[in-house]
C-alpha cells in the first residue's frame, strides 16, 4: 500500500481511538515521541549537507542570487494573500461576535518584544558555525551553507573531494529520511491518539468559530490559491500537486513543526513534484525557516476574533497593519510547535488589541496549530514547484507520473 494511504488510515484510526480512550490516549503519545525524535534527529544534516550541494550544484552564483530572490518575493506575496483570506474569514464568520469580553486590569501579560530589522539581520550571521549546528539554529545554518558552498565552488578542482564528500553524505541522508517515513503511520497513530484523547470534543465547542474560520481559510487557501496557481502559472496538474503532499501534510499536521517536517518536505519535493535537487534543497529549507502562509492566516482570524470579543472596532489602517506586522511576524515565527502564537502577541500589540486574548485562543493553539502548520509545508512545496518550473528544474515526467510507474522507477 502507498505511504500516503496508511498515513491517512493512520490519522483515521489514531483520532478514534483517541476519542475512545479520552485523557487514558496518553500511553500512545511516546511511539508519536519517538517519531519525532527520529525525524528531528535528521534536520541539520540533512539541511547542512543538501544545502551545500544545492549550492554547488548550481555551478553559476548569479543563478543563485536569481532563485533566492524568486523564492523570497513569492513566499511575501502568497503570505500577503493568506493573511487575507484569514481577515475575511473573521469578517465573514465573526467567530467572537456576542462574546462581549472585558479586559481586567490587573492582568497585563507581558508582549514579546519585537526584535529590530538591524538585530535580525545580525542574527542570520553565526559567530561559530558549530554552535548554529549544535543548537540547530536553520537561518544561520543557512547562511554558513550557502557561504560555503559558493566558496567551494569558486574554488574549483581543490574543492571537488570536499563537494563528493558533501554529496554523498547528502545522499546517505536522503536515505535516512526514507526509512524514518516508513515509520510515519506509528509516529502519526500515535501523536493523533494522544491529541484526540487530550482535547476530545468538549473543548472543540466553545471555541468551535475560531477553528472553523482556520480551518477553511487554510482548506480555501491550498484548494484555492495554491492548486489554482500550480495550475495557472506552472500549467500543471494540481491534482498531482494535491496529492504529492499529502504525506509532508500529514506530517505537519501530526507534528506541528514545519522545521520538523523538512525531510519529508524534501522527499515530496523530489520524489513527487520532480523538483530538482539544486532547486529543492535550496528553497525548502528557507521556506521552512520563513514562509508561514498558514500562521499569517490564523494570525488575521485570531486578531479579528480578539477585537470582535472585546468589542474593539478597527479602522482600516489597522487592518494593513495587521497585514504588515503578520507577514513579518510570519517570516520571524521559527518553525516549531506553538511559535505562532508566541508571535500573535506581536501582531495584538502592534495594533493596540488586548493581550488576554492569547489566553483565550492558547487553549486551543494545538487544534489551529495542526492547520497552520500543513499549510505552512504546502505553500512551501507550492514555491519550489514554481521555481523549479521557471528554472526548467521540474522533471514534468515525474510530476505526472502514476503511483505504478514511480515505483517501477525507484525500483530500476
Ligand atoms: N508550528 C508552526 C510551524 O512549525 C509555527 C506556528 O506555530 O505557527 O510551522
Amino acid at each position: 500500500m502507498a505511504l500516503w494511504k496508511k498515513i491517512l488510515i493512520a490519522m483515521v484510526l489514531g483520532g478514534g481511538v483517541g476519542i475512545f480512550m479520552g485523557p487514558q490516549a496518553e500511553i500512545l503519545k511516546p511511539i508519536g515521541t519517538l517519531f519525532i525524535n527520529l525525524i528531528k534527529m535528521l534536520i541539520v544534516p540533512l539541511v547542512f549537507c543538501s544545502l551545500v550541494v544545492g549550492v554547488t550544484s548550481m555551478q553559476d552564483i548569479g543563478k543563485m542570487g536569481r532563485i533566492g530572490l524568486k523564492s523570497l518575493l513569492l513566499y511575501l506575496s502568497t503570505t500577503a494573500v493568506a493573511i487575507t483570506i484569514g481577515l475575511t474569514m473573521a469578517t465573514v464568520l465573526t467567530p467572537g461576535a456576542g462574546l462581549e469580553m472585558t479586559v481586567s486590569e490587573a492582568a497585563a501579560p507581558v508582549a514579546k518584544e519585537a526584535p529590530t530589522l538591524v538585530q535580525t539581520i545580525l542574527n542570520m550571521v553565526p559567530k561559530n558555525p558549530v554552535d548554529a549546528l549544535a543548537a540547530g539554529n536553520i537561518l544561520q545554518i543557512i547562511v554558513f551553507a550557502l557561504g560555503l558552498g559558493v566558496a567551494l565552488t569558486m574554488t574549483g578542482e581543490k574543492g571537488r573531494p570536499a563537494v563528493k564528500v558533501f554529496e554523498s553524505l547528502a545522499e546517505g541522508m536522503y536515505k535516512l529520511t526514507e526509512l524514518v517515513m516508513k515509520l510515519a503511520p506509528y509516529g502519526i497513530f500515535g501523536l493523533m491518539a494522544w491529541v484526540a484523547g487530550k482535547y476530545g470534543l468538549d473543548i472543540l465547542l466553545p471555541l468551535g468559530q475560531v477553528i472553523v474560520a482556520v480551518y477553511i481559510g487554510c482548506i480555501l487557501h491550498v484548494l484555492g490559491f495554491y492548486s489554482t496557481t500550480v495550475a495557472l502559472v506552472a500549467r500543471l496538474n494540481p491534482v498531482r500537486y494535491l496529492k504529492g503532499l499529502i504525506n509532508p501534510a500529514a506530517v505537519a499536521f501530526t507534528t506541528t513543526s514545519s522545521s520538523g517536517t523538512l525531510p519529508a518536505t524534501i522527499k515530496a519535493a523530489r520524489e513527487e513534484m520532480g523538483v530538482s535537487k539544486g532547486i529543492s534543497s535550496f528553497v525548502l529549507p528557507l521556506g521552512a525557516t520563513i514562509n508561514m502562509d498558514g500562521t499569517a492566516l490564523y494570525q488575521g482570524v485570531c486578531a479579528l476574533f480578539i477585537a470582535q470579543a472585546f468589542g474593539v472596532d478597527l479602522s482600516m489602517g489597522d487592518y494593513a497593519t495587521i497585514i504588515l506586522t503578520s507577514t513579518l511576524a510570519s517570516i520571524g515565527t521559527a518553525g516549531v510547535p506553538g511559535a505562532g502564537l508566541i508571535m500573535l502577541s506581536l501582531v495584538l500589540t502592534t495594533v493596540g488589541l488586548p493581550l488576554e486574548g492569547l489566553a483565550i485562543v492558547a487553549g486551543i493553539d494545538r487544534v489551529l496549530d495542526m492547520a497552520r502548520t500543513s499549510v505552512n509545508v504546502c505553500g512551501d512545496l507550492m514555491v519550489s514547484i514554481l521555481v523549479g518550473k521557471s528554472e526548467g528544474e521540474l522533471d514534468e515526467a515525474v510530476f505526472n507520473k502514476s503511483e505504478s510507474s514511480k515505483a517501477q522507477t525507484q525500483l530500476a
